[in-house]
């Protein structure tokens, strides 16, 4: 499923994300929390950030938004790229 955010530097970010295999979940209409993004590792422990509707500085925000999933220490781990998709294993 895909979601679009209205600013082209979050929308980066979030393709971003979603090629590493996290996972996007949309919040509801009037929040101003956009959405949650979750690493592939689907426990307790795994990270999950949030996607903010109106940043005041939406590169800034895509910008942490990636840097956080490159600090993700489950992301790569367990993942098969198949034709594209992803098929990972629950640890
Ligand atoms: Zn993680």
């Amino acid at each position: 499923m895909r979601f679009n955010h209205s600013n082209k530097h979050i929308r980066d970010a979030i393709r971003y994300a979603e090629s590493k295999n996290w996972r996007v979940t949309k919040a509801g209409p009037r929040a101003h929390i956009w959405g949650k993004l979750w690493c592939p590792r689907r426990a307790r422990d795994g990270c999950r950030t949030q996607v903010l509707s109106t940043p005041r500085n939406p590169e800034l925000h895509a910008r942490d938004i990636r840097r956080y999933i490159d600090r993700c220490p489950h992301t790569g781990n367990n993942i098969t790229i198949n034709n594209g998709e992803a098929h990972y294993e629950s640890a």
